[in-house]
């Protein structure tokens, strides 16, 4: 029997770790490069990241692997999960940032590495296996890096499969399943199919149309459920992720979670995982009621009626290091 909710995601036996703990929101987002050797239509990763040997740690551009670091601790992370581009073009980067993490965190901090396996050679699993990668999920683009899936299976850690659902191409992820379960792979992970800035015209054009929450694409839902129905009473664990799962409600969750392990006392939170502060321009010494950044205060909103303000501004921002603002907004001013 399937279990979970279609909304969010359904699997038939567990959840991956790595899957598990991303539910939480304990998982540090660790973008570790842009670069793959691979050119997948449906590739959701954006213009601003695909080919560029860039870094990211959750949402904010890095330039060193302490950075990650200082992310992890910001979230009272429980695990990360490296993903790219191919992080296998980045495996001296990948391999002393997860001896970084073990060594900060303990041997228990779960990692998690995607890779379409195309560069992974015993050479690479071997340098994972012996820093303590928990577990490897390959997306095997071409059957070919399949060679590379059964070479991790003589390792240490959790091997999986994540592939992407795409509506009428069910017999290949079938095809993949099958191997998998006679290998002995540990789970597969389906993806809805998500359209993107970046691959909505090259999924228009074979006819993809939104369908789903915010990005799902029309029947790959559908498609999954097929799949999910045919195979899930195999020894295989199967795990249907939806794309509002990842657009939203990762986010949100782990979001709240950065929130509950750093916010400033002086900052109020909303549902959707967000920070709202007063800035507040003031000759008073207002250390009471909150902080000074330069020359601007920030104070909790609940206090703006009791104190001496020049102008005060009501600010909204994600609660990541990269402090995007949402909104702001102008709501007194001595000289008006
Ligand atoms: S392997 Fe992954 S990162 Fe590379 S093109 Fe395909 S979907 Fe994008």
């Amino acid at each position: 029997m399937l279990k979970g909710n279609p909304d969010i995601g359904l699997y038939n036996l567990f959840l991956p770790k790595g899957c598990e703990l991303c539910r939480l929101g304990g998982k540090l987002v660790v973008y570790i490069t842009g670069e793959c050797g691979d050119s997948c239509y449906y590739c959701p990763v954006s213009y601003e990241r695909f080919g560029k040997d860039v870094m990211f740690a959750n949402e904010t551009h890095v330039s060193s692997l302490l950075d990650y670091i200082y992310e992890a601790y910001r979230m009272n992370a429980l695990g990360a999960g490296i993903t790219g581009g191919d992080p296998i073009l980045a495996i001296d980067r990948v391999v002393s940032l997860i001896r970084l993490l073990k060594d900060e965190f303990g041997e228990e901090f779960h990692i998690h590495l995607y890779t379409s396996g195309r560069y992974v050679t015993n050479d690479v699993l071997r340098e994972l296996d012996k820093v303590g990668l928990d577990e490897i999920r390959f997306h095997p683009v071409k059957e070919e890096y399949l060679k590379a899936v059964e070479k991790a299976l003589k390792y240490s850690f959790d091997v999986g499969l994540e592939i992407p659902a795409i509506p009428g191409e069910e017999e290949y992820a079938e095809k993949l399943i099958k191997w998998a379960i006679e290998k002995g792979v540990k789970f597969v992970n389906i993806n809805e199919l998500e359209l993107t800035e970046r691959n909505y015209q090259l999924l228009n054009a074979r006819g993809f149309k939104i369908s789903h929450g915010v990005a799902g694409v029309k029947g790959s839902f559908e498609s999954a459920l097929r799949i999910l129905r045919k195979f899930e009473d195999s020894k295989i664990a199967l795990h249907y992720c939806s794309s509002v799962y990842k657009d939203i409600v990762e986010t949100r969750t782990r979001f709240l979670r950065i929130i509950k392990y750093s916010a400033k006392p002086y900052e109020n939170y909303t549902g959707e995982g967000t920070i709202v502060r007063a800035i507040v321009k003031s000759k008073e010494d207002l250390s009471d009621y909150g902080e000074k950044e330069r020359e601007f205060w920030s104070v909790s909103p609940e206090f703006v009626n009791v104190i001496n303000a020049d102008e005060i501004w009501l600010v909204e921002e994600h609660p990541d290091s990269r402090r995007l603002r949402i909104s702001e907004k102008l709501v007194y001013s001595k000289s008006k």
